[in-house]
């Protein structure tokens, strides 16, 4: 088991040894997800096992585990988010073989021997990322403010809103 991820990898030679990556990598040296984060400090726990299934078929299975810190898009706070991701890629070497993939299996197209190991990890973080980051409406600060100052605003406003509704109701 190595505790450094090259960058550049021969995929076919880490299956035929069965590599396994296991260590972290700092999340501000991910230069996709970077600029995503609200602070970039911290870093993702990774685990990459390359291997053959029962039907010889080149494998690689991996978890990413990460805390990232992203900025609610309802409050602008800061906001924690822990991805879990679990990889499960089959080495493919043209379309035809990703087709006759079971279901279990994402394709990794590794065209050229090498591959970039480091990418495979910033790319479950970019897949768990949420599509727009938001607090539960509890836990999100500006909501429950926010509700209470409009309330206040409408009433002062139009003090006799109430008394209207009040009316209409009858
Ligand atoms: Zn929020």
């Amino acid at each position: 088991m190595s505790s450094t991820l090259p960058d550049l990898l021969d995929a076919w030679r880490a299956v035929d040894s069965r590599s396994v990556f296991a260590g972290r990598l700092p999340l501000s040296s991910l230069l996709r997800l970077r600029p995503l984060l609200l602070d970039s400090a911290g870093d993702v726990a990774f685990r990459l096992a390359f291997s053959r299934d029962e039907e010889q078929r080149a494998v690689l299975y991996g978890e990413v585990t990460a805390n990232l810190s992203l900025r609610c898009q309802r409050c602008l706070e800061a906001l924690n988010h822990r991805v879990d991701g679990k990889i499960a890629l089959a080495l493919v070497k043209g379309l035809d073989e990703e087709r006759r993939l079971p279901q279990q299996y994402d394709p990794l197209l590794v065209s050229e021997r090498l591959i970039r190991p480091r990418d495979l990890v910033e790319d479950e973080l970019l897949l768990g990322l949420p599509h727009i980051p938001m607090h539960d409406p509890e836990a999100c600060g500006k909501n429950v403010r926010q509700m209470a100052e409009d309330q206040e605003q409408a009433q002062k406003a139009n003090p006799f809103a109430v008394l209207a509704e009040l009316k209409h109701k009858q």
